[in-house]
């Protein structure tokens, strides 16, 4: 049982801790290329929630973490057999019921452990900050805590050699053979200020990629994963820590 996990506590220990902070995982449910799992942002969001807790715990903060969300927003893919989307309007929802027990209860700060790239709390942060004043909401992408050019070759956008790597060390058991992997090839928009990053649109997965990955994971191994998961987790419980233990009069110097 660790302290920090709300699903594995009982009423009686949950009762007598006086929280700070609770932490809301999301994930998605999506294909990875043809090797990795459709649960590699869920097995993601909780493995980085969950170590990230234990060292904000362990320097002495009240977190708790809530059970991950398991879909994301997939609005680009749905010809993508069983890419679960989950709307933003009804992701909001979610967000609006979870934020309004915390409220209710006086847990008045959330970190939303986001680990998908089409998940954007952003816009939801600020409406629902309005309509809850008291509460501190904030949003972090722990994958891009740390400079992924450090330890990987080639980037990552989804399914490449990072997600490859983190999953090979978290949960080996669930990864294909690299031989069975497509090669992550992503197609580029043919318009200038798109490809210049500045102007956006969602793109159309299948016809972007082909084996539904973006990233080439051909290079990932296991070791790369752990160092990378380790110093990620190691940023994300400082994280943690600092949102539980300031108080919202200290957030600016
Ligand atoms: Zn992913």
């Amino acid at each position: 049982m660790r302290p920090y996990i709300l699903a594995e506590n009982t009423w009686n220990s949950i009762r007598e801790t006086a929280h700070t902070a609770a932490i809301l995982p999301w994930g998605a449910c999506e294909a990875h290329n043809y090797h990795l799992p459709y649960g590699t942002d869920i097995i993601e969001a909780d493995r980085v929630a969950a170590e990230g807790a234990r060292i904000a715990w362990e320097k002495g903060a009240k977190v708790i973490v809530l059970p991950t969300i398991p879909f994301g927003v997939n609005t680009g893919q749905p010809d993508i057999k069983l890419d679960m989307n989950m709307n933003p309007s009804t992701q909001m929802s979610v967000l609006r019921d979870v934020i309004e027990v915390l409220n209710r209860q006086g847990i008045h700060k959330l970190i939303i452990l986001n680990s998908h790239g089409g998940n954007d709390f952003k816009t939801m942060i600020r409406e629902l900050g309005l309509q809850y004043p008291e509460m501190f909401l904030c949003t972090c992408n722990w994958f891009n805590s740390v400079d992924q050019s450090k330890f990987f070759e080639n980037r990552d956008d989804h399914a490449g050699e990072m997600e490859t790597s983190v999953i090979l060390h978290l949960a080996p058991e669930f990864v294909r053979p690299l031989n069975e992997a497509g090669d992550g090839q992503a197609k580029k928009f043919t318009i200038t200020a798109m490809r210049e990053g500045w102007a956006w649109a969602e793109r159309t997965w299948s016809k972007v990629t082909k084996d539904t990955g973006v990233g080439n994971p051909e290079k990932a191994t296991r070791e790369k994963g752990e160092k990378f998961f380790k110093e990620c987790t190691e940023k994300v419980g400082e994280f943690f820590y600092q949102v539980a233990v300031t108080s919202r009069d200290d957030l600016y110097a």
